[in-house]
């Protein structure tokens, strides 16, 4: 452990909450600034009656621009190509080759743009192998700034208080004391540690959250869950009003939205693109998903389902058609809302987070989630594990009052229909899910060997 940190673990709880503040201002000189409140300004500003995609190809224009003057991997690809910048349409991308994560970790060095950029280690996936990844205070600053009129166009403003459920170690892992939370006070945030949920200490949560009134809560939605379960079964509520709650991080699967809706009495908005790969996506007032199309461009790739994307604001480490492995599905409707962005009909999961079925392929979480459709509310969660290709177990939290044994044999003939019928499906009730190590719960876990 380094040293910064083993301090912060031994001291008290105040100094604590000292240092947690300290950071924040870190932070937040990172991410808010000039190019933050320009970026902001515009955005509330602009004219959203234009065609998106002029502004698109502008957008996309500069970037590729930037990345033939400062990044060695792409001076040479386009080179190889005969790529010739500017591109009149945005078909053209399409004449540069997709990036796979695997180029993007062997030649990881040759990624890193010229420029004075802080690079920041990153573990990357499954290999475990770190990836070197640099990011631009510009580029920080503008996606800050889309998250951030993402919430103010659901009535939430920066600087307004927010509880937010993270999976950074707030405190020791040994603490007793039921303090699960520290105090960020740059941005009057409230943050809530995701690793202590268990019943005996929601009580706590649910007291800390009366108390300090946030006007949204954000975060892991799972553990937001947890605390709504709880209220639920003992017909609990805040007695004050939130404005919205922002999920971030994790999959949102329908059942999570109306138990989440249900106990905290507000609205919930989801996102994608936290993770600074990936353009931002965000709900809007008519609970569409909107690209905003200012941070990139996102393309179907092959059967699957799959996407690529190019993100405008990596260009401390620039991701061009980039095989990001997530699934998503492309709409061409339009929306109401006054958003202009294009509509991605919907998330659809994560690259490996899917169950390999001898009938049916790839069976991925947007579907499994559908499995208890046919129920009457009556599985408030629930995670499928793979051990061997014809080996799955089931789990589900039970409602207790609603959960009946005939609901067993719908789960299993749904799970069938999904996965096949040489699928042998196990059942297993359980009273919480287990989080892995970095405090998310997964909807599809693969241990198969
Ligand atoms: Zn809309």
């Amino acid at each position: 452990m380094a040293l910064k940190e083993e301090l912060y673990y031994k001291s008290p709880i105040f100094i604590q909450n000292i240092l947690t503040s300290l950071y924040g201002k870190k932070l937040m000189q990172e991410r808010y600034g000039m190019g933050y409140e320009e970026k902001i300004k515009e955005l509330r500003e602009k004219d959203r009656t234009i065609d998106y995609r002029i502004e698109q190809l502008e957008r996309l224009n500069a970037f590729l621009l930037f990345v033939q003057t400062h990044t060695p991997y792409y001076q040479k690809l386009f080179q190889e190509h005969d790529i010739r910048l500017p591109f009149t349409s945005l078909d053209q991308l399409q004449t540069i080759p997709v990036l796979e994560k695997e180029t993007l970790r062997q030649q990881n060095a040759a990624f890193l743009s010229n420029i004075d950029a802080p690079v920041r280690g990153r573990t990357g996936g499954t290999s475990g192998k770190s990836l070197q990844v640099a990011f631009m205070r510009e580029d920080v600053q503008e996606r800050m700034a889309h998250l951030d009129y993402f919430k103010e166009l659901h009535g939430f403003y920066s600087g307004m208080r927010r509880a937010s459920f993270t999976g950074r170690t707030l405190t020791a892992v040994d603490q007793k004391k039921p303090i699960f939370w520290r105090m960020n006070r740059p941005l009057n945030q409230l943050l809530l540690s995701i690793f202590h949920m268990k019943e005996e200490n929601l009580p706590a949560y649910i007291e800390e959250l009366n108390r300090f009134r946030p006007a949204a809560l954000d975060g892991t939605p799972t553990a937001m869950l947890e605390i709504a379960l709880y209220m639920l079964k003992h017909k609990i509520q805040l007695d004050f009003k939130l404005t919205a709650i922002f999920p971030t991080a994790e999959t949102v699967t329908p059942e999570m939205r109306r138990l989440l809706e249900e106990a905290f009495q507000a609205p919930v908005f989801d996102q994608y693109g936290s993770s600074e790969g990936a353009p931002i996506i965000s709900e809007c007032r008519e609970r569409k998903l909107h690209l905003h199309h200012e941070t990139g461009i996102i393309e179907p790739y092959g059967e699957g389902g799959e996407v690529v994307v190019t993100c405008f604001t990596t260009r401390g480490t620039p991701l061009i058609r980039y095989r990001i492995g997530d699934r998503m599905t492309l709409s061409h409707d339009q929306c109401t809302c006054g958003l202009n962005g294009p509509i991605i009909e919907s998330i659809d999961g994560r690259g490996t987070s899917y169950i390999v079925s001898e009938k049916r392929g790839k069976v991925f979480e947007g579907d499994i989630t559908t499995i208890a459709r046919e129920l009457p509310n009556s599985v408030l969660r629930l995670q499928v594990e793979q051990y061997a290709l014809n080996q799955v177990t089931l789990r589900y939290i039970p409602d207790e009052q609603l959960f009946v044994p005939k609901h067993e044999k719908i789960l299993l003939r749904e799970m069938h229909k999904l996965l096949g019928s040489s699928m042998q499906v196990t059942l297993e009730p359980v009273r919480q899910m287990k989080q892995e190590p970095n405090g998310k719960t997964l909807i599809v876990r693969q241990s198969m060997k």
